[in-house]
């Protein structure tokens, strides 16, 4: 996709769906998804870790071109680490993906823009595309603090990252007051963040804008809203929680963008 900034539409899981719940999911997508309706974009789920592999199984069965990703993994190749999966790990699996940086797992897991860091050169050093988010609370918004504050995340996961891996990587711009409300952030703030977003990548990565990350919006994303969000030129997808969970939102949902 290097250079083309193709339409990327994002599922995040999230913790939901066991595995033959995953399973459903899947083939319910399959069923429901017309191969031709995805021909345009690129489509990506970021599922539980277990899921990963039953869910791969039945796209590669129905020959539906949706990719994996995981929506966690720990920086290091592997040891003493009780608990964590590697980055080698989650591509054996049969990951393309890896999401970094979400909201909820800076705040609930205590992932600094360090941790985040080593995670999205990790992950890049194991031919795994990244998805990095970023967004603002509801306090750094009312700040008027929030062009900054997603700036300084841009800098801190992105530094001593290669410029031609640049088009291996996605931003999701999620602002935290929008996330699980069921109200999407009005498609003109998205966009006024996206193209904040874009000259900040030129200056990290000096490059043109087709050979840069894609950005994407995240928060609340409906079969209602998306198409507004991706009709604004610095929006080339969505992540999608909430409405990813079940075919018959989601499978509109695609269809909608
Ligand atoms: P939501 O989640 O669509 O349920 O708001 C989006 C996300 O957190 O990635």
């Amino acid at each position: 996709w290097c250079g083309m900034r193709v339409p990327l539409i994002a599922a995040n899981w999230k913790m939901n769906k066991t595995i033959p719940e995953a399973v459903v999911l899947a083939q319910d997508i399959c069923n429901n998804l017309d191969r031709f309706d995805t021909s345009d974009f690129e489509l990506v789920v970021f599922a539980p870790a277990l899921d990963i592999k039953p869910v791969k199984t039945v796209f590669e069965f129905e020959k539906m071109p949706i990719e994996l990703g995981a929506q966690n993994f720990y920086y290091e190749q592997s040891g003493a680490f009780t608990g964590e999966i590697s980055p080698a790990m989650i591509q054996s699996a049969g990951c393309s993906w890896a999401l970094v940086g979400h909201s909820e797992r800076r705040e609930l897991f205590g992932e600094t823009n360090d941790i985040v860091h080593r995670k999205v050169l990790a992950a890049l050093e194991h031919q795994l595309n990244v998805m990095l988010c970023v967004g603002e609370s509801a306090y750094v918004r009312d700040s008027h603090e929030e062009l900054s504050f997603v700036e300084q995340q841009l800098k801190a996961a992105f530094a001593q990252v290669d410029a031609s891996c640049a088009c291996h990587c996605a931003v999701a711009y999620e602002p935290l007051w929008a996330i699980g409300t069921g109200v999407s952030a009005p498609p003109e703030s998205a966009e006024r963040m996206g193209a904040h977003i874009r000259s900040v990548l030129l200056d990290i990565f000096g490059m043109k804008d087709g050979e840069q990350p894609r950005i994407l919006y995240g928060g609340s994303v409906t079969p209602g809203s998306v198409a507004n969000l991706m009709n604004m030129p610095h929006i080339d997808g969505v992540l999608v929680g909430k409405a990813s969970l079940e075919a018959r939102s989601f499978v509109p949902l695609v269809q909608a963008a």
